[in-house]
């Protein structure tokens, strides 16, 4: 699919269409349905796919169904004096805006950026409903990535530049908000990083692709202190080629580890690194209000 667009194409369609994918459990999974706000769920329950994952129970997945991934050409409001250093609703879109961070207990959270390797080519829909749990199965295996091979086009300085991207973050330690620390050992990340050179039909008109994605599963504050409950990481995926630029890989990266974090909407302002064709490259002060917000505020899911 991507070999319709020239590669002149592709580096005017290069503005990053990252979004935030999350999973759900479904709503029979160990009875924890009440735990999960009604309207919300019911309002998407229509695009859950029918196969859970196997692993019943706790661990039987589905996805939140996905429509239209990353074909927005809307430009974003501008910020204003008066609103410069407002928050925006960090919540998640699929579930009435409903607010999902790290609890404190699990910080510092580890990061573990891959050499490069790339997961199992899906078509894109498919990823959102699948990528957490494939990682995780794989992490069972003594060498779980003993199969994959480095992405097309991935060189080393992709993973100083993804490093780079996530340290804008750093800034919100000091204020004891959060932690976090990259590690060598996959087993022991709660977060994980991978490339690709494209994602697979992701492309959209005009030569836009899709950049990057995010994929997370979400737990009421009750079903992770139940004993069947299995940490899932978060999964995060960077395309090479519409990352060509280094510039491009890092602010891509600061903008999916916010989603990592937990901003799971997009900001209206086109001048946030959230914002979904984010063009900048720092975090805006409505980000950081935004973050501080959330990390000072109750959520109704964790990761
Ligand atoms: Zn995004």
């Amino acid at each position: 699919m991507t070999g319709h667009y020239s590669s002149k194409r592709l580096i005017k369609g290069a503005f990053v269409f990252a979004i935030a994918l999350t999973q759900l459990l479904p709503p029979d999974a160990a009875g924890q349905s009440r735990q999960l706000p009604k309207a919300g769920f019911q309002r998407f329950s229509g695009n859950l796919p029918g196969s859970a994952s196997p692993g019943a129970g706790i661990g039987s997945i589905s996805g939140t169904g996905l429509t239209s991934p990353g074909v927005h050409l809307t430009s974003g409001m501008e910020r204003t004096a008066r609103n410069a250093r407002e928050p925006y609703n960090p919540g998640e879109p699929k579930l009435n805006m409903a607010l999902v961070r790290w609890p404190r207990n699990k910080m510092p959270l580890k990061i573990w950026i891959s050499p490069g390797l790339q997961l199992p080519q899906l078509p894109f829909e498919q990823l959102p409903d699948t990528r957490v749990e494939t990682v995780f199965q794989m992490m069972q295996n003594e060498n779980p990535f003993a199969e994959l091979t480095a992405a097309p086009g991935w060189t080393e300085q992709n993973n100083y530049q993804v490093a780079a991207g996530i340290e804008q973050w750093r800034q919100f330690e000091t204020e004891g908000l959060l932690r976090f620390g990259f590690t060598t050992n996959p087993q022991e990340a709660q977060i994980m990083v991978f490339f690709n050179d494209n994602f697979q039909g992701a492309a959209g008109p005009g030569g836009t692709n899709v950049g990057a994605l995010t994929c997370a599963q979400l737990f009421t504050p009750e079903q992770v202190l139940l004993p069947q409950f299995r940490q899932k990481p978060v999964i995060m995926e960077f395309s090479t080629r519409v990352n060509h630029l280094p510039e491009k890989m890092q602010s891509s990266a600061t903008h999916e580890f916010g989603h990592a974090l937990g901003i799971k909407a997009h900001s209206p302002y086109r001048d946030d690194i959230m914002n979904e064709n984010n063009v900048v490259f720092s975090l805006s002060e409505g980000d950081k209000a935004t973050i501080r917000l959330l990390y000072k505020t109750e959520p109704k899911f964790v990761m």
